[in-house]
């Protein structure tokens, strides 16, 4: 018999429960007892599902009210001296980490002011994890036992689960040394990590736990050497304790075959691997495995809302049983469903034709299911499900809405010249001189913040139950409003706000054809911050202008620069779901074109200094090196400068990026005339040296936005200091890590009057 298996479900409830009570915590609205049910309610609804649907083996410990990567760092007590010493409640102390947290004095408790640990992206997604810190002072201890809790949580409701940890390896490598302890090598802290780990899983095993999903994703990257061998020493320590429960390895997001050598022959109960990423590991992942190992072969993917092709998948899954025999092979997802949409039932606005395309996770589960008894009891068993899932790859296959011939045109007449700006930076730069801007210009990312107010609006604009002129009327005096706060505490390049958006790149999907977008459908990206990814269902075009209206209109408001906001092609892409039947290149330079035409529309209505943000860009990078990255690295500045290569050379041209570790030379290759950077919480050194040489011009950020701290003012002038002693004064501009659309307006002002002032006391010194 062929088993069904779920990597991890979403979290975060089908009408974002989730978000909801952990908000209503942070705001003092709700108690620690109410957020610690829901959470249990969650929990309990989803393994019902999942149950309900027929999954054998259901994942534990894959819910967490914040980061699973954190959660680990709490049990296993990395927790950085400057949060443990507050002493907080346990939940209290995962917030701090998260978000950071800044309150004053009670009776009861001292004031607490604390930043938050550095968060990055996941691998690949738009899902973000809280870096694990690391310094000489960690000391490893169990601190709780979540996942025991949380296995045993099921195991009352009558559920056996598989708790999933993050392994040691990957845990190690998508850690840091914080900034006390710089010469800290990470692997060095293997021997002392292990034992914690052989503890807890211990602890699952008397708990009942027959086996455990260990996630090491880091099998998809290019490792280095001390990393690839401590698989063996983690993976034989735990074999050689006693009353440790099975262990399964979990690679996804990519190819794991590079690192074979190093899990080949490990002392564990079997293997995952992400086959809808690369199906052509199978024969490797096969050869690797002993006799008795199993192979948990992903064939449902975890990062994408298409329906998987049944036909496809059972002839994937039959290969796989044909070279290890029916009881060694599990069907499962790819990866965690952790980045899909909880459920498609939920859509009701969906045009019907393109909805029988998609799988959101609850219908993902039934089809691991569906194809397990397949492959178990024959087609037969499961003919119908079967003939369905035909029809709707069919229909898809020859729909009229994924082509549109005057796209393709197009695309195939762009010239060289068509991606290159008219002059090099120096010279774009003395044409650039009629902005007036001071030295140390200071600017903002683009979002001021999304009050409670504009939501109202927007959904009341929504619903019908305020007209379209008096929506606009209400955009129009927000626009107002943020304009004449920038120019009272005196910010030199002035944005609009973006109070119209919902989502930087949703906002942008709603308004080009060839998108689909859901009502629901929501991804976790971080913390209680989700994303209702648009779906790409075929050829791009813009309609008409999505943007020049707005920024017009702020731009009569001032004299000062208005910087028009545009969403990237690159971003646009990889915070959708893309298609999967036309390359990504095609699909990103389409968006391209798209954004042209409203780069240049922007430039004629008077609006000369154009931001296009590509937060994405990294996590677009493909994981390893190698042709696939070539190419990358390739199309994806030339995406960005076909967008923005259309304008005259006074016209100037920004860029935006963050929280991904960037490589210089991929952001140099966009030729913006400005970057900014996402900095304020990658402390160190190193850094700030690695884009001293931008060519161009460029602003680290200088406060971290996730945050409602404010850091005083002479906070910011020691970090424009410490840039100064690396970067030309020329060359810097001031401004936050990103945009400031989650933050409350009483922080943003105080953040923002200190970083304006420290630049000003900047300017006065030169
Ligand atoms: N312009 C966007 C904003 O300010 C950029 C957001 C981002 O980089 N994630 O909200
Ligand atoms: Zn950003």
């Amino acid at each position: 018999m062929v088993l069904s298996s779920v990597l991890g479900f979403p979290r975060i409830g089908a009408q974002r429960e989730l978000k909801k009570i952990t908000e209503a915590y942070w705001g003092g609205k709700a108690t620690a007892d109410e957020l610690i049910q829901t959470g249990k309610d969650l929990r309990a609804h989803n393994w019902k599902l999942q149950k309900d649907a027929g999954v054998d083996i259901i994942a534990s410990n894959d819910f967490s009210f914040y980061d699973h990567v954190l959660d680990l760092s709490l049990l296993f007590n990395v927790i950085p001296e400057r949060y443990s010493k507050y002493s907080l409640p346990a939940i209290d102390t995962l917030f701090a980490m998260g978000r950071g947290l800044q309150r004053a004095a009670t009776e009861t408790s001292p004031a607490v002011d604390v930043p938050a640990l550095e968060m990055v992206k996941w691998f690949d997604s738009n899902y973000h994890y809280v870096r694990p810190t690391f310094s000489h002072s960690t000391e490893f201890k169990l601190n709780g036992q979540k996942p025991v809790d949380e296995y045993l949580e099921a195991k009352e409701l009558g559920i056996e689960t598989r708790p999933v940890l993050v392994g040691p390896i990957s845990y190690l490598f998508l850690g840091k040394a914080d900034k006390d302890s710089l010469d800290l090598d990470l692997i060095t802290l293997l021997p002392k990590l292990l034992p914690v780990y052989a503890e807890i899983l211990a602890k699952l095993a008397a708990a009942g736990a027959q086996s455990v999903q260990i996630d090491e994703p880091v099998l998809v990257l290019d490792l280095p050497e001390e990393f690839k061998a401590a698989f063996k020493t983690a993976y034989e320590f735990f074999a050689a304790q006693s009353g440790l429960p099975k262990l399964l390895i979990a690679s996804y997001f990519g190819d794991a075959r590079p690192n074979i050598d190093a899990i080949k022959g490990l002392p564990v109960a079997g293997f995952h691997y992400d086959f809808v990423r690369v199906p052509e590991q199978l024969d490797a992942a096969v050869e690797a495995l002993t006799e008795e190992q199993v192979l948990s072969v992903g064939v449902v993917d975890g990062r994408n809302i298409w329906k998987t092709d049944f036909a496809k998948a059972i002839e994937f899954v039959e290969s796989a049983k044909a070279k290890v025999g029916a009881d060694r092979v599990i069907v499962a997802t790819s990866s965690s469903l952790l980045h899909t949409p909880v459920d498609l039932d939920n859509e009701k606005k969906l045009d019907p034709v393109i909805k029988d395309w998609f799988s959101f996770a609850t219908q993902k589960v039934t089809e691991v299911v569906i194809i397990a008894k397949a492959v178990t009891d024959g087609p037969e068993s499961v003919a119908d499900a079967l003939a369905a899932n035909k029809k709707s790859i069919e229909a898809r296959a020859v729909s009229e809405i994924t082509v549109d011939p005057k796209v393709r045109e197009r695309l195939a007449s762009v010239t060289e010249a068509d991606s290159q700006r008219k002059a090099p930076f120096p010279e774009r730069l003395a044409a650039q001189k009629s902005l007036n801007l001071p030295l140390f210009p200071t600017t903002t990312i683009g979002s001021f913040p999304q009050t409670k107010e504009i939501r109202i609006n927007r959904n009341k604009f929504t619903k019908g139950e305020i007209t379209a002129e008096e929506y606009e009327k209400f955009i129009e005096k927000e626009i107002q409003e943020v304009v004449k706060f920038q120019e009272e505490i005196g910010l030199d390049v002035l944005v609009h706000g973006e109070p119209e958006r919902n989502d930087m790149v949703q906002y942008f999907g709603e308004r080009l054809k060839g998108f689909a977008f859901t009502s629901n459908g929501w991804v976790q990206s971080y913390g209680s911050r989700y994303v209702r990814p648009p779906i790409i269902v075929g050829d791009v075009s813009r309609p008409a202008p999505m943007t020049v209206k707005e920024s017009q209109y702020a731009q009569s408001l001032t004299d000062k620069p208005m910087k028009g906001m545009l969403t990237g092609p690159v971003t646009i892409l990889r915070w959708s779901f893309p298609r999967n039947d036309i390359s990504a290149k095609d699909q990103s330079l389409q968006l391209a074109l798209a954004l042209r035409d409203e780069v240049n529309d922007l430039e004629k209505a008077n609006v000369k200094v154009i931001q296009v943000d590509e937060p994405a860009i990294r996590e677009g990078l493909p994981l390893r090196e190698g042709k696939e990255r070539d190419e990358y690295v390739q199309w994806a500045p030339l995406s960005f400068r076909l967008a923005t290569s259309g304008v005259e050379n006074g016209t100037q041209i920004h860029s935006h990026f963050c929280y991904s570790d960037l490589d210089p030379a991929h952001i140099k290759a966009l030729d913006a005339d400005v970057v900014s950077i996402e900095f304020s919480k990658k402390d160190d050194s190193k850094y700030i040296q690695e884009f001293s040489n931008y060519p161009n011009h460029i602003g680290l950020g200088l406060f971290d936005i996730h945050s409602p701290r404010v850091p005083p003012q002479d906070e910011f002038e020691g970090r424009i200091n410490d840039i100064l002693k690396v970067y030309p004064k020329e060359n810097l501009w001031i401004n936050p890590d990103c945009g400031l659309k989650t933050r409350k307006w009483d922080e943003t002002k105080r953040q923002l009057t200190n970083m304006v002032n420290a630049a000003k006391i900047y300017r006065a010194k030169f």
